[in-house]
């Protein structure tokens, strides 16, 4: 049975590579008919954030892909949250202090910042592991005794992994990850890592291990960047004789020019977001997709070709199409590069895709901000002018002079398109179009044709100051169809108005 989980730390606004992990164990879940839950992983306090948790789970539903299980719903596995869980840690640090594969350690900091210092004199860098721990002040150079004195005089202690003993074990940790294929790693490299902290807090690694083996996850899908973690996770799967979880580790998303990895840096500076949803501290705020007016269906299309294709090139996928497709092994190994104008460019397909009545109910309170306007104008309008268009906040800047009158026309326009004789030729137009009876596009067009032969006038005499009367710019659709929307009366005005 599928149970894939998503686990944020609450520390800020969800980064769009963390919507990617919640998007792509969701699909994986719904592809199989399973369940994805969101647990919070919050056992370091001194990271919290106020409203990260309520942004996280408003970004997801937003996004359509809202958990199965999690804080406050579906509560089987609960609680959800890993600052309520905390009792549940310490018993399992000491089952592994039992087992001899975790150990106490009371080093002060001084005591480490030392034993670093003399190892960078040797131009080596320090880590705690099997090569030093045994001249620093831990179980393994500490009688029993010394040790329970210690914790019963409420010394400061923490509990570390015993990762590797040379000779008593394998060398290497090897294992096969979904995406990267067989990885391996050199345990005499890796250090004796902190899981408990005499806080009573468990770390990261602990509460994470612990809690995907009680809520029974399978799989555990997350981002590249936590690849050098699954040595150590393997190993206390191992230590605590559990079954491990199937791992899948995503790429990389890098940023678009360069070849670094995305951060919410380089959003601020080339103007994207990185956010899902707009993100406001006391100093600053940052851009969020749906308010920059994205579609959640195209944040969502695009995310998923972030690592991921069907193996074609085809790049529009609904959500539900893709919890058919979306499959793991067709996740790719190296970076995806991120491309905010093809972003955009997905935004535009689906915006293309919606009804003009349906965009025009979007679009109305724009336009009421500015003038009261039959909602049936509106949807003409947009049915014009919603081709140039990537988001409905666009569409007002596109098609303004459909709802009010040009305050001033275009100077480099007028002066090549306004001459002499304009006045006296748009007069005349004027004439004609006020005795049409039906102001319709196709039929305005015919008569005004019909004129212009019958005058002998050129088409560049007559319907580029036309235009630019009714638009104020050399600017918008076919200038039939913009004269049917104003209609002959507000068409003859805004003429008028040109002449003089
Ligand atoms: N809490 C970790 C994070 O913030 C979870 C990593 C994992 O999925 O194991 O991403």
């Amino acid at each position: 049975k599928v149970r894939v989980r998503f686990a944020p730390s609450p520390t800020g606004p969800l980064h769009i590579g963390g919507v990617r992990t919640a998007l792509f164990n969701y699909l994986f879940a719904k592809k199989h008919n399973g369940t994805f839950y969101v647990r919070i992983e919050d056992t370091d306090q001194t990271r919290f954030v106020p409203g990260a948790e309520a942004y996280i789970f408003e970004a997801l539903e937003w996004l359509g892909i809202a958990p199965d299980e999690t804080v406050g719903k579906n509560e089987q596995f609960g609680p959800y949250k890993q600052s309520e869980r905390k009792h549940l840690y310490k018993d399992f640090a000491e089952e592994l202090i039992a087992k001899g594969k975790a150990y106490y350690a009371f080093d002060k900091p001084e005591a480490l910042a030392e034993a670093r210092k003399a190892c960078e004199a040797e131009g080596k860098t320090f880590i705690y592991n099997w090569e030093n721990r045994g001249t620093l002040e831990n179980s393994f150079t500490l009688s029993k005794e010394e040790v329970a004195e210690k914790i019963a005089n409420g010394e400061a202690y923490v509990v570390r992994f015993n990762m590797y003993t040379p000779d008593a074990e394998e060398a290497n940790i090897t294992t096969t990850d979904l995406i990267r294929g067989e990885v391996s790693f050199k345990k005499e490299l890796l250090d004796d890592k902190v899981l408990f902290k005499s806080d009573g807090m468990p770390t990261y690694h602990l509460a994470n291990i612990v809690d995907d083996h009680l809520m029974e996850t399978s799989h555990v899908i997350r981002g590249e960047e936590w690849l050098p973690s699954l040595p150590l996770h393997i190993a206390l799967y191992e230590a605590f004789g559990w079954k491990k979880p199937e791992f899948a580790h995503l790429p990389l998303i890098l940023k678009p020019v360069g070849n670094g990895k995305l951060s919410k840096r380089d959003g601020d500076k080339m103007g994207f977001p990185v956010f899902p949803l707009e993100w406001k501290t006391e100093e600053t705020t940052s851009m969020g997709y749906r308010e920059q007016g994205y579609f959640p269906q195209a944040v969502v299309n695009f995310l998923a070709l972030l690592g991921w294709n069907d193996g074609t090139d085809k790049e529009l996928f609904s959500l539900k199409e893709l919890t058919e497709t979306f499959d793991l092994d067709r996740v790719n190994k190296s970076g995806a590069k991120f491309d905010p104008e093809k972003n955009k460019w997905f935004n535009h397909q689906y915006l293309q895709q919606k009804s003009d009545a349906e965009i025009a109910e979007l679009f109305a309170p724009i336009v009421h901000n500015h003038v009261e306007t039959p909602i049936e104008t509106i949807t003409t309008v947009v049915g014009l002018v919603k081709e140039r268009a990537n988001f409905v906040n666009e569409l007002w800047d596109l098609s303004d002079y459909f709802f009010v009158n040009p305050t001033e026309y275009d100077a480099k326009a007028s002066k090549k398109q306004w001459k002499e004789q304009t006045p006296t030729i748009m007069q005349e137009l004027i004439a004609v179009l006020e005795g049409i009876e039906d102001f319709t596009s196709s039929n305005t067009e015919t008569i005004v044709k019909e004129w212009l032969t019958e005058k002998g006038y050129g088409f560049g005499q007559v319907m580029p100051p036309f235009r630019l009367s009714l638009v104020g710019a050399m600017k918008g659709p076919h200038v039939f169809d913009i004269a049917a929307v104003l209609g002959k009366e507000t068409s003859i005005e805004r003429i008028q108005k040109a002449i003089d």
